[in-house]
């Protein structure tokens, strides 16, 4: 599919390119003739006036400097309204004009093919010298512009061609670049639809099983298959979670997350997800701390996906820290920023599975993270939350010591409001020491 789709890249723009070749090859063949040719003319007409002196000079060859007959320069003629030649000094083979000038109200310019050259002709009303009128007939050959014409056509064709055949291999060489980052996207998607659909497969084949036992069990009283109908309630927790999960991923793909932004506290944000998380800990034995610093830490963020974000990380430091060990919910300034970590005295990652444990449904341990009903799915969201807030998420671990997850959030930038400084006026002058 991807070559197919390469292909028609190429196709579409060496397309375009040879519609541009030729545009452009057109337009400055067709300038440069009209400029050869204008030059030509102008010198005939300019000539043409010059010559025009005396009657008898010009029918007696007089008026020529070129005396030694039509060798390739200009030449001039005198004919009759009918075309007939009266005056041919130069002895150019032309024993009449192909038209009648006597037909010509203005001097009028053409070009016609004399002794297999192509020549220009400049032809004006001369004058009456007896019964009728006559015509004066300048001429030059242009085959030194046609040959430069020649020449030029050659090179815009050569140029061209050669121009094409090397687009091809650039449009082919740039088509696979742009390329990469679909493919890499397209395979990912498949592979999440595929991860998906074998996450919604568990439990409903778990439904599906349970179900089928009930059914067979329909006239007993549900208190006999207590033990069944908890598990269909689990599976169907888990189903609804998944859904859940599912959604916040595909809005956060199409950049849909609608973000009721105002300023939080952080810290009295994890203050408050640690004291409804607590029991869990209390139930682990493990130890749910909130390390603050003095002063508050303001961002600008929706307090609720901010609370999303740290209840997946709190979850996570729980489920992967045993008995004894201590879960700490730090946060302080850092420049301009706002650092909020979660440390947990937990098993740690394996470091050559860190890199990966945000992506979707990657687990270190499958089926252990699958028996506490997880899904893998809960760091990408808390990334792609904290993406949306313009942060950043990061994870260190030491097998064995422990894991620190990182959320670097900007401070919120406060505007200083008329009360504000009021406020702080106040403050100063209350604090101000006594002499
Ligand atoms: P879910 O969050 O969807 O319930 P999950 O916890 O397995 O499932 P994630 O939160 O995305 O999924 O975590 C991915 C994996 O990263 C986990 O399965 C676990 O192996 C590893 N992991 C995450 N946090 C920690 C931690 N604090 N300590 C050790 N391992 C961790
Ligand atoms: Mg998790």
């Amino acid at each position: 599919m991807f070559s197919q789709i390469r292909w028609k890249l190429v196709g579409w723009s060496v397309l375009v390119l040879a519609l541009v070749l030729t545009l452009v090859g057109v337009a400055i063949y067709v300038t440069l003739a009209n400029h050869l040719i204008d030059g030509v003319d102008e010198s005939l007409e300019l000539r043409g006036n010059e010559v025009a002196v005396d009657h008898h000079d010009l029918v007696e060859g007089r008026a020529f400097v070129d005396h030694g007959g039509y060798r390739g320069g200009m030449f001039f003629l005198l004919a009759a309204p009918d075309g007939r030649i009266i005056a041919n000094p130069q002895a150019v083979y032309l024993a009449r004009l192909p038209w009648s000038p006597g037909q010509l109200p203005t001097p009028i310019f053409r070009t016609i093919t004399l002794n297999g050259e192509q020549v220009r002709l400049y032809e004006t009303y001369y004058g009456r010298f007896g019964p009728s009128p006559q015509y004066l007939v300048v001429g030059q050959s242009i085959q030194p512009q046609i040959d430069v014409l020649g020449r030029l056509l050659f090179v815009l064709l050569a140029g061209g061609a050669l121009g094409l055949v090397l687009s091809v291999f650039g449009a082919w060489f740039l088509a696979g670049r742009a390329l990469i980052p679909i493919q890499k996207a397209f395979s990912q998607q498949q592979e999440f639809v595929a991860d998906a659909s074998h996450e919604l497969r568990t439990p409903l084949t778990v439904l599906r099983a349970t179900t089928d036992v009930l059914s067979r069990h329909r006239n007993e009283p549900l208190e006999a298959n207590q033990e069944l109908f908890d598990d269909l309630c689990q599976e169907i927790v888990r189903l609804e979670r998944l859904a859940t999960d599912l959604l916040t991923l595909a809005r956060s793909d199409l950049g849909e997350f609608d973000l009721a932004v105002g300023d939080v506290d952080l810290m009295a944000l994890a203050a408050d997800v640690v004291r409804r998380m607590s029991p869990l800990a209390t139930k682990q034995e493990v130890s749910l701390v909130v390390s603050a610093p003095d002063s508050p830490l303001v961002v600008e963020g929706d307090p609720d996906r901010l609370q999303q974000v740290l209840v997946i990380l709190i979850d996570n430091a729980l489920k992967h820290t045993s008995a004894g060990g201590r879960v700490t919910i730090a946060g302080k300034r850092h420049g301009a920023d706002v650092l909020l970590q979660v440390i947990d005295t937990g098993e740690g990652i394996p470091p050559e599975h860190l890199p990966r444990v945000v992506d979707r449904f990657y687990r270190v341990d499958r089926a252990r993270s699958r028996a506490h009903g997880g899904t893998g799915l809960g760091l990408a969201i808390a990334n792609s939350l904290i993406q949306a807030h313009h942060g950043q998420l990061s994870l260190t671990s030491t097998l064995g010591l422990g894991t620190t997850v990182t959320i670097r959030l900007r401070l919120a930038e406060r505007v200083p409001t008329l009360a504000g400084r009021l406020g702080d006026f106040a403050s100063r002058v209350a604090h101000r020491p006594v002499r």
